[in-house]
Formats: C-alpha cells, structure tokens, sequence
C-alpha cells in the first residue's frame, strides 16, 4: 500500500496483497495501458481552447476509473493545479498525491462533515443555504476565512441553490463575511448536443443568477462546453471525460487522443463448424465453419454484456494488428469468443493479445454498440487487469 491508502487499494493493485503489476502476463485477464501522454496533451489542447479561463481537471470516481495515483500526478506536471471529485474519500486521496491543489468536493457539505474539509484543505461545492450557513459559521468561529464554491442549479433539477434560493441568500450578505466565495458554477444538462435549447437557457439563466451574489469567478463548462467553447468558457473550465479521450460532444469528430488501451489473452484458438453456437444461451448460430479466439476478458471486467452479438444484431469487435474480429455470441463473466476466420494465423497466437480497447475501437464504440457511454466504459474497466502507465 501506497500514502495514498485508506479509501481503497492503490491504483495498480487487487484488493489483498498482491500487486497486479507484479504478476506474470498469464496470471491476469489482460493488460491495460493508461498513455499518461495522451493524458497529458488531451488537458493542454482544452486549455488552448479556453485561452482565457483557468482549466481544472475532473477527477471524480477515481479519475474515470484510470487511477488517482496515475491521473492526477500527470495533470499536475502538465500545469493542472483545481481539481474537482464528487466525494470526499476521493479528496482526500488527492490531497495526499497533490498537497497544493485546489479541490473542490462536487457533493456538497454534508452535516457534521466541516470539520473534515478543514483539515484536509479541501473546498465545498455548496449546494443549498443550509450548507453555506454551515460553512459560514465555521468559519466565523475558527476564524479562518476558507474557500468554498456555490452551485446554483439553472435546469439540471440535481444538486445546487434554486433561483428562488439564490434570492433569499442575496438579501444574507452577512453569510459572505466569513468565508472567500472562490467559485460561482453551475453544471450544463446537454452540451453533448449543442444545438439543444437547454444550453442557451442555462447560460443566460446562469449569468443572470450569479450577478446577484459578490462577484467571484465563475465556472459552468464541462468537457463538451470546453469543447463549444464561446459562451460557456467563463473564468474556469472544468472537463472530465475529454482528458481521459472520451467523446465529449455527440454527432461530431472526437478532438480527443485516446488514453486507454485495453488488451485480452488470447487462451485458445478452435474450429466450430457451420450450423453450431457458441456460449451461453447459444445465442449466435455460425454462419459458416468458424476459427475462432477465446479471450481472457468478459463484463467482470467492464467489457459490457450488452456488447456480446446475436443472431439479430453485431456486437463488439476486437483487433488483432489491423484485423477485425467480431465477437460470436454473448459475453460471459470472464470470457468472450471472436471470430478470427479472415485474421492472419500469424496474429492469432495463444499467449498472446487482441486489442479490445483502443484506437481502432475506442471506449466509444464500445460503448455505442453496448447502449452506453464512453463515461460507463472507463469507469467501469475492472481489477484483473495487469495495468501500465507509459509516457510517451
Ligand atoms: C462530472 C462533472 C463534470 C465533468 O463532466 P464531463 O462531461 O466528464 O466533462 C463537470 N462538472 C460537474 C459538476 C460534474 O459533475
């Protein structure tokens, strides 16, 4: 176990005591190699985009499933110096990786929890009057004029000050004596589709709510609102998924590098012939005599069932080099089968490796073919896997 312990394992390691990184290739369901490089010139091309604002860097639920201990030492050494998660374990692992960031803690001050944030130098997205009242009597009383940041909600209906709320705390200014309001943020519903009239609504509803408070910078963009840019930018941006090359905007190139690759053992090779099928529910039935691969990897490890193929529908496809195989039948727990009939036997070696994950099928396309998002693919990428991280 690493200093960063105590909310988990370590990036790298399986629950128990035995580091996955060191084990033997064969003694895990595959590799995943995190390009801290990509990473790294993902953060720095939206922060050229957003010339004009500070970029902050969303590292909630252990940065995308990609690893604190990887993710946020990278993003610091490319210049990232706010960090935002969604809970305070999650806080408290970055401020032990990064004792001088900015965090920000998305899920509020819950009762009882000022205390915490205070010790650990961590900020509140507060989120109602009862949270600002709570911050603000901390820091009267220790006085210590601490910074937090106020969510106001403008039509996500989650977390954040209704309009009517952000009324009533403009006629309290007392409440702003006593703490340093460092950030004023509100969260868009759809900039993934940027013609949605939501976006329009929630920045001019945003810009006329905030106007009412001391002035304190402001910050309303996600990945896809970095990525549209404009409007949306204001004093702080604060993208997630587009750092960790996922698909940020819908219907449109993804900008992004990706940052993942996921590779499988291949564990056997077979012949199945025409007329049979393959797995559970023999839900696929071979169209003509089959060589096929079984891979190492199945939905134990974020490979998604719903990715498996049928009779009615193709499913996910794996790559060995530049050769596509697609997978045959349904995905099990630990395993799938992929039809390598038009692959080179050169590239089908047992002992060896399909790409599951990477540039040629990326997080998204998984997610696509499995009626998900890229966001569910990266965090949902499972502990079995022998996990690299290379730089350049
Ligand atoms: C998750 C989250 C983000 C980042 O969203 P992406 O779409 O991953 O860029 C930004 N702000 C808030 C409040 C969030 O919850």
């Amino acid at each position: 176990m690493t200093s960063e312990s105590g909310t988990g394992p370590p990036a790298g390691t399986a629950a128990g005591d035995i580091s996955l990184s060191d084990l033997k290739h064969f003694e895990t369901a595959g590799r995943l190699t995190i390009d801290l490089k990509a990473l790294k010139e993902n953060w720095r091309d939206l922060k050229a985009m957003s010339p004009h604002a500070e970029t902050a860097a969303v590292v909630k639920a252990n940065a995308y499933g990609l690893g604190l201990g990887n993710v946020v030492p990278a993003l610091w050494e490319a210049g990232c110096r706010v960090f935002f998660v969604a809970i305070l374990a999650e806080a408290r692992r970055v401020r032990a990786i990064a004792p001088e960031a900015k965090i920000y803690v998305l899920d509020g001050l819950a009762p009882d929890a000022h205390h915490t944030y205070h010790l650990h130098n961590v900020r509140p997205v507060l989120g109602s009057l009862t949270e600002i009242e709570t911050w603000s009597a901390h820091c009267r009383e220790t006085g210590e004029k601490r910074a937090a940041a106020i969510h106001i909600d403008t039509g996500m209906n989650r977390l954040g000050l209704t309009a009517e709320e952000v009324e009533v705390l403009a006629g309290r200014p007392e409440l702003f004596e006593h703490f340093r309001l460092s950030l004023v943020m509100s969260h868009l519903a759809c900039a993934d589709t940027p013609n949605h009239s939501l976006n329009a609504y929630q920045v001019a509803l945003f810009d006329e709510l905030r106007d009412k408070l001391p002035v304190a910078p402001a910050s309303l963009a996600n990945s896809a609102g970095t990525i549209l840019g404009g409007p949306y930018t204001h004093d702080l941006v604060r993208p997630g998924v587009a750092i960790y090359g996922g698909r940020a905007v819908a219907g449109r190139p993804n900008p992004m590098r990706p940052v993942v690759r996921v590779e499988a053992r291949v564990l056997r090779t077979r012949l199945a012939e025409a007329g049979t099928t393959v797995g559970y529910g023999a839900a696929q039935r071979l169209k003509r005599d089959t060589r096929m691969a079984i891979l190492s990897v199945g939905y134990a490890d974020g490979y998604f069932r719903a990715a498996g193929s049928t009779d009615a529908k193709p499913g996910g496809v794996v790559y060995f080099a530049d050769h596509p195989a697609p997978i045959i039948g349904r995905v099990s727990m630990d395993l799938i089968a992929v039809d390598v009939t038009d692959v080179p036997n050169r590239y089908v070696n047992t002992g060896g490796y399909a790409e599951l994950l990477g540039e040629r099928f990326t997080v998204d396309d998984l997610a696509d073919r499995a009626g998900t998002i890229g966001y569910e693919v990266l965090t949902s990428l499972g502990q079995r896997f022998h996990r690299i991280c290379k730089d350049g």
